[in-house]
């Protein structure tokens, strides 16, 4: 234990020491009183452009990601964008749309299984000035990923819903916005009158399809003109960022979506077309309301639900809007919001928020996307669970309430699929080092919370003993109540190497990290976190062993 603690805390040091000595160069080399307005304005644009991910840094942090929580995590190519028509030295036609599924068992629809999983969706990047539109969901995708193992809360989202977050859907505005015009909106295609882009949020076909060109009434947010910042496009859906989310919808059942902008910080919903109640405008303010307090309940800033158009609003919200994104997924039966992210005001920002304010934005709103996901499973009711398969999350619920039949055998199946995307081709190239594993589960009784037996006892952890075994190492949790336990081995340096959750007390495990090299000689360290039937937890203390061969 005090190995432990002694590493950390040198390792804390070491970086308190790191950030010193970076604050003592910067002192050193330039005086911040000496900089200029536009100096000051440099450097912000600077930092901003470090801090904000680039498309190629924003798609290989992903791989990154997915290479590392491969069972919960899966990267899509759902589509091609335009291309940007500008760019003369263009080097790639068309960039990768990029879907990323989140969720137990994420190779298979429904985990294999009859009954339906929720889906529920988040898309960002529409607009390409606004680029904390794109790192929301992006950190929304870590935060699940990271947290899957070590919030029951997370887990229970994630294992009972598929969860798809599309970070970037104009990936050509978003880099002419980085490296040329930071403010531009559109996307990049050639109009051919001398102007470019199309508003990907305007080009949506829902009560427009009949006659694209007839005009607009007074008073709308949208436009007909291929010079304006609000132009819809030749037709509907005339755009592939746009094609690629329609098609994308129409092969899943969304619940529940988020559609992320800046800014404002407002959580808006249909019908923006025309400013009529919805059929589901209760809904639609319960959820956004709810949202609203649970961002301010978290100290987070103020956000205003209400319809997207509304004409007692003053602030932009009084026009009416043709071909949103929201109203058309409202009109599949999503229920959809537009969220304006920070900051509130022009004067915080706008469109350029800075990149220190980055972190506070996504965790402010974290709580309403955790929420989103609750609302659409509560809006897809629970189908009562037909013949004997029953998925793994079913027969060891922790909320206690589903077990097995008697002589009913659960057969478990996991794909864990390593698949790699090359970046610009959309190719898919499996590795071929796919591996599956099946397990079987012996029967117990369908038994109440309070009869069953695992629940009528009250979890207790007494100790635990890790033993050596010819097929090798065996864990050993000795108490009362468990139902599952987590295992976690660390080296001296308190840098984790294995990380096992699993059902019963005892578990074996091989002599082999995450990575796959066999540990070596010497002394580690683990703890066991113990669940009980219902959910409640208790950690052990952290203990130490030894491999000597
Ligand atoms: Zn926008």
């Amino acid at each position: 234990m005090r190995s432990l603690w002694s590493a950390l805390r040198w390792g804390g040091l070491n970086s308190v020491i790191g950030s010193a000595l970076v604050i003592v160069g910067l002192l050193a080399g330039l005086s911040p009183l000496a900089l200029s307005r536009e100096q000051g304005e440099a450097l912000q644009n600077e930092q901003d452009l470090k801090a904000y991910p680039s498309y190629e840094s924003l798609y290989s942090d992903l791989r990154a990601l997915q290479q590392k929580y491969r069972g919960i995590m899966q990267i899509v190519v759902i589509g091609h964008s335009h291309g940007d028509d500008g760019d003369v030295n263009r080097t790639a036609d068309n960039r990768d749309i990029i879907a990323v599924k989140i969720s137990d068992r994420v190779y298979l629809e429904n985990d294999g299984m009859p009954q339906e999983e929720p889906d529920i969706l988040f898309i960002g990047g529409q607009h390409s000035r606004e680029w904390i539109a794109v790192e929301v969901p992006f950190l929304l995708i870590k935060y699940l990923v990271e947290n899957y193992g070590k919030d029951r809360k997370i887990r229970d989202l994630v294992d009972h819903s598929e969860i798809w977050i599309i970070p970037l859907d104009n990936p050509d505005g978003y880099e002419f916005s980085r490296n040329d015009d930071r403010l531009w909106r559109k996307n990049r295609r050639n109009n051919g009158d001398g102007s470019f882009g199309v508003d990907l949020n305007r080009n949506f076909p829902y009560e427009l399809g009949i006659d694209w060109s007839a005009p607009l009434p007074p008073g709308s947010l949208t436009s007909l003109s291929p010079d304006s910042e609000l132009y819809r496009g030749p037709s509907a859906l005339s755009e592939p960022e746009s094609q690629a989310i329609q098609a994308f919808v129409a092969s899943h059942h969304f619940q529940t979506a988020i559609n992320f902008h800046s800014y404002g910080q407002t959580i808006l919903y249909p019908w923006g077309i025309s400013g009529a109640d919805a059929q589901d405008e209760t809904l639609f303010e319960n959820i956004s309301t709810k949202m609203a307090q649970l961002i301010q309940g978290a100290h987070g800033p103020v956000y205003r639900p209400s319809k997207s158009f509304n004409s007692e609003d003053s602030s932009g919200g009084a026009y009416l809007k043709h071909g949103e994104l929201s109203d058309w997924l409202y009109g599949q039966g999503v229920l959809a919001f537009t969220v304006e992210l920070s900051p509130k005001t022009y004067a915080e920002g706008g469109f350029e928020l800075p990149a220190d304010k980055i972190q506070s934005t996504f965790q402010g709103f974290l709580p309403a996307a955790l929420y989103l996901i609750q609302a659409g499973m509560e809006r897809l009711p629970k189908t009562p669970a037909s013949g004997v398969t029953r998925t793994l999350d079913e027969a060891l619920d922790l909320n206690g309430n589903h077990y097995l039949d008697d002589n009913e055998l659960l057969l478990l199946v996991d794909y864990w699929i390593s698949s790699e995307v090359v970046p610009g081709t959309g190719q898919i190239v499996d590795d071929d080092k796919f591996f599956y594993y099946v397990d079987k589960w012996t029967s117990k009784k369908r038994l109440t919370p309070e009869q069953s037996p695992q629940a009528a006892v009250a979890l207790m952890l007494d100790r635990t003993r890790i033993t050596y075994q010819k097929s090798g190492l065996r864990l050993e949790v000795v108490g009362a109540g468990i139902a599952e336990i987590d295992f976690q081995l660390f080296n001296l340096a308190g840098q984790r190497l294995m990380r096992r959750l699993e059902p019963g007390s005892a578990l074996e495990f091989s002599a082999f990290d995450e990575a796959g090299s066999r540990l070596a000689n010497g002394v580690y360290l683990y703890r066991v976190i113990a669940y009980g039937a219902r959910g409640d937890a208790i950690q052990s203390q952290v203990r130490k062993f030894i491999i000597l061969k």
